[in-house]
């Protein structure tokens, strides 16, 4: 077994990888730059070592100061969470070089599939189905109307290295091609050092379904089944679940088969996960492989029992996998990302310290946060503070519960998109699983405008209250509002706590 692990990231995921080394008795070193100088991932590993100042590519993305702080720790491994390094194949080969074990795949497999084009050839190579499209970046406009013709409008012009939705264009016309080709390479420039572009077919109204794959040295590769990831802004995921309300036991058993021949193809071993677009007429099509472990990696775990960062290490140790191959989820479980964004003004960052924190608990509730009460929230990073995760019996359980856990969590000092959450709990849409990943973008404007719940209503109702008090004690509602002055009123008394996190806004 790996003796001591450096994590080579931050936040929500840095503290998950911590807590799996602990349980599984492997020492723990965290870096950090000097915004999380405080971070909890930072006092929760056994060692930290400062890597810079708070911008990335000064602390988190420098490669080679990780590999050395590694050597001088006496770390044997490296993992490397999600985003940063997590796909970089330059930096897993100078891992292995630098002779520390590298917790993901070999570095020939993340660069056999991490352009999206030599995926896809990949995939057709293999048998797997990819949305229909080209594998070669696009010469100029008049070619990307050629082929959009031949497909037929709506087309997505997609970047070959692109990720989180960025360096994607849907066009619906042909007058509009070559200003989204522009756009596309301008984007896919800034965000990747590489403007090439190719089509893809744009697939209307279908859900986005992964398969979560493991395997190990042995030549073992396993599913463990889907997620489903259709509540997405911009193509960015909020909310995920698994299992599917839209897979049966044929179709997991036919995407998984799919997954695992692709990820045999690449050469690939530990935890990853092949994204699929499943279309209203049950037909699915491959779109790329994540070679690291997802985010929302907690869903399948709380399904499948299995627990997929302890695996990680534990395949990177040379261990077999001894997890049955055919696993059948086990009840439902949701994820509701909570970002520092603030959902009713177009999901605008916020920024500032965290003044109170209170972490929703009882039945079937996880909690893989990265900060806490008096942790300062900037823009240096990625606005995922936490994620809340449950676990129930059924879908409807698990969404009451989630639900119920929301009205539970209280973050003063910032503004979230925990509300946001609420809202889409409540939504009989959601509730009934008729989602798709164009749901969301439809669906915000009635969901940001929704009349106010009865958890709100009952708020508002306790505000008042308190109101009404401090007014009869001659202090205004300000006062009461503020929480200056008696006990009863004051910041961090319960009652005003409420009043602040639902009541006051309502009023
Ligand atoms: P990225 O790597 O940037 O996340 P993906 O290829 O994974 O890009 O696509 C991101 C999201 O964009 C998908 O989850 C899906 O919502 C949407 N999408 C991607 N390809 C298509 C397509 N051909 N038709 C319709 N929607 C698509």
């Amino acid at each position: 077994m790996l003796k001591k692990v450096l994590i080579a990231n931050r936040g929500e995921i840095a503290l998950r990888v911590v807590r799996a080394c602990k349980e599984l008795g492997v020492a723990s070193v965290a870096v950090y730059s000097d915004a999380d100088a405080h971070a909890p991932h930072v006092r929760e590993a056994d060692e930290a070592v400062r890597i810079g100042p708070p911008p990335s590519s000064e602390s988190y993305l420098l490669g080679n100061e990780i590999i050395a702080v590694a050597k001088r720790v006496g770390a044997d491994a490296i993992h490397p969470g999600y985003g940063f390094l997590s796909e970089r194949d330059w930096f897993a080969r100078a891992v292995r070089e630098a002779g520390l074990v590298w917790i993901g795949p070999p570095a020939e497999a993340i660069a056999a599939v991490g352009s999206k084009t030599a995926a896809r050839t990949l995939a057709v190579a293999h048998g797997v189905p990819v949305v229909p499209g080209t594998t070669e970046a696009l010469r100029d406009a008049s070619e990307a109307s050629a082929i959009a013709k031949k497909y037929g409008f709506p087309v997505l012009l997609k970047a070959a290295a692109g990720g989180g939705g960025k360096g994607m264009r849907v066009v619906r016309a042909e007058s509009e091609i070559a200003g989204a080709l522009d756009a596309a390479r301008r984007e896919a420039k800034n965000a990747f050092g590489d403007d090439a572009v190719y089509v893809e077919k744009y697939i209307e109204g279908p859900r986005h379904v992964e398969i979560q794959v493991l395997g190990d040295s042995h030549g073992t590769m396993i599913s463990l089944g889907e997620r489903e990831c259709s509540v997405q802004r911009r193509h960015q995921k909020m909310i995920e679940e698994a299992p599917s309300p839209a897979v049966s036991p044929e179709l997991r058993e036919k995407m998984g088969a799919a997954a695992v021949r692709f990820a045999r193809a690449a050469g690939y071993t530990n935890a990853g996960t092949c994204e699929f677009l499943l279309a209203r007429d049950g037909s699915f099509y491959f779109l790329e492989m994540n070679t690291r472990v997802q985010v929302e990696h907690p869903v399948t775990e709380l399904v499948t029992g299995v627990d997929i960062v302890q695996w990680q290490i534990r395949v990177s140790s040379g261990e077999k996998l001894t997890i049955p191959p055919r696993i059948v989820p086990r009840g439902w479980a949701i994820e509701c990302r909570i970002t520092s964004e603030d959902a009713e003004n177009g999901f605008l960052p916020s920024t500032g310290r965290i003044s109170y924190l209170h972490v929703p608990g009882g039945p079937g509730v996880r909690w893989d946060a990265g900060v806490e009460a008096g942790s300062e929230v900037g823009l240096f990073y990625d606005p995922m503070l936490a994620k809340l995760i449950v676990w129930g019996a059924t879908r409807a359980q698990a969404v009451e519960r989630m639900h119920r856990a929301l009205l539970e969590l209280m973050i003063d000092g910032i503004e979230t998109s925990r509300e946001f959450h609420l809202r889409v709990m409540e939504d009989a849409e959601f509730r009934a699983g008729a989602i798709d990943i164009q749901w969301l973008e439809r669906r915000l404007p009635s969901l940001l405008g929704a009349a106010p719940t009865d958890a709100e209503v009952r708020a508002a109702a306790i505000a008042a209250a308190l109101i009404a008090d401090a007014e009869r004690a001659g202090r205004g509602a300000s006062a009461a509002a503020s929480g200056a002055g008696n006990d009863n009123a004051r910041e961090d008394s319960p009652w005003a706590k409420v009043a602040r996190a639902e009541g006051l806004r309502v009023l």
